[in-house]
């Protein structure tokens, strides 16, 4: 354990994955004062940070979600020369492939918006699609969306990039440091409870991942998260054959190459929601992936697994993220709610979270503010579905 070096912080972050230290990040260089990190797992991106596909996309369901992912793939484009580390970012493209009169619809939607936000979106045929992907199976595929300029990277360059840039600029980041309480210390100020004792903070920002809403409970407020395990998997590495990430809405089946030469990839296999039983994989997993990638991927049948493992989907009740203040208790701030696309959207979350940690006031925080939920009756509409895996 690395424990804080003083009693007295500006901002503690609760979690040390990709969302807390980009938090941390834009703070440090807004100059916010003295900041911490608080992470209880023993080693870096021992949550969904170093547990994901490294996917970023820009086609989604809301011109809200659109708008995030395009100014995050802004960022990941210069993060080599802002971070001084390379986080392969290949912008290879994104293919939706539509294999139903209704993912038709849907995916057309999709493109209308993104082509509304100013991507150059395309709308693809099966020869098309069978052009761009050689050895892909067109068989009972209806068209495809289609844009070039999303791709895949490694996550852990990104955290450690910004793991050792927030160092530098003086937060302090305290491994094995599990947090048990958030509480109100006076009118102004909040106590932090932890393995590191206590300290306090004007801020404190819950950015916990799939353990959001645990988080929440430990400073006494509710949050409308909830942790659902996801699977993925890794092979042995292949030539390059491969250069759009697939993906199959209906069965939430996606997959990609990476620049090692391995598939990665997922599909959803149901999983009863909540935190357990860990972060294991299952034969189950494997089989109904294997038999879906083989389906449009004949020639890959001898391919052989050699890793699997799941982590967190922390999701939201609209599939929006929640971020700002809470409700109910001032001072504390919350980052939650990405499902299975928080890598993607970090650079911009971090920016708007520290804006809200500084108390500024800015209307596209508006559309995920807590708030929208602190009327347990009112009905929920699921605005952002396009979560994969
Ligand atoms: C299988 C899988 C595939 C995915 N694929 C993609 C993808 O292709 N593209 C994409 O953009 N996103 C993907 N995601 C989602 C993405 O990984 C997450 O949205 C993102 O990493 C969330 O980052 P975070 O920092 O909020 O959470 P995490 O990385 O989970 O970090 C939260 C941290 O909080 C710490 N913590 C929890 N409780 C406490 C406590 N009480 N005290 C102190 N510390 C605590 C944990 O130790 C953890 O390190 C995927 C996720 C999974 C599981």
């Amino acid at each position: 354990m690395t424990g804080p070096r003083q009693t007295d912080y500006r901002v503690a972050i609760v979690g040390g994955g990709v969302i807390g230290l980009y938090t941390a990040y834009r703070l440090a260089r807004a100059g916010a004062g003295r900041i911490v990190v608080l992470d209880r797992g023993s080693y870096l991106s021992n949550g969904a940070s170093g547990r994901n596909g490294g996917g970023v996309r820009q086609q989604w369901e809301t011109p809200e979600t659109i708008r995030l992912a395009r100014e995050a793939v802004e960022a990941y484009r210069r993060f080599g020369s802002e971070f001084g580390v390379n986080p392969w970012f290949r912008q290879s493209g994104y293919l939706f492939l539509a294999d139903s009169p209704a993912e038709v619809e849907r995916l057309q939607a999709v493109h209308r918006t993104v082509t509304q936000e100013g991507l150059p979106s395309q709308w693809l045929t099966p020869e098309r699609v069978a052009r761009l992907v050689p050895g892909l199976s067109t068989t009972g595929i209806l068209g495809a969306s289609y844009l070039e300029s999303d791709g895949t990277l490694y996550p852990f360059p990104v955290v450690w990039g910004l793991f050792e840039a927030v160092q530098n600029l003086g937060v302090e980041v305290c491994l094995g440091t599990e947090v048990y309480r958030i509480a109100a210390r006076d009118d102004r100020r909040l106590s932090v409870d932890g393995a590191h004792g206590r300290l306090d903070a004007d801020i404190v920002v819950n950015a916990a991942g799939g353990w959001s809403s645990e988080v929440a409970r430990r400073a006494g407020v509710d949050l409308p998260t909830r942790p659902v395990r996801h699977e993925i998997c890794a092979t042995e590495p292949l030539k390059p054959f491969l250069d759009p990430m697939v993906v199959r809405a209906s069965d939430g089946l996606y997959f990609s190459q990476t620049m090692r030469g391995e598939l990665v990839g997922g599909i959803s296999v149901p999983h009863p929601e909540g935190l357990g039983p860990g972060m294991t994989t299952s034969a189950g997993f494997l089989v109904r992936y294997a038999r879906a990638v083989l389906g449009l991927y004949p020639a890959l049948r001898d391919l052989r697994v050699l890793r699997a493992w799941s982590g967190y989907y922390d999701e939201s009740p609209d599939g929006l993220p929640i971020l700002g203040a809470d409700p109910s208790l001032p001072g504390l701030v919350h980052a939650a709610g990405f499902g299975g696309h928080g890598f993607m959207l970090a650079p911009a979350i971090g920016r708007l979270v520290a804006a809200a940690a500084l108390g500024e006031r800015t209307a596209e925080l508006a559309p995920f503010a807590p708030g929208r939920f602190a009327n347990p009756s009112a009905p929920v509409r699921n605005r952002e579905k396009l979560s994969l895996g």
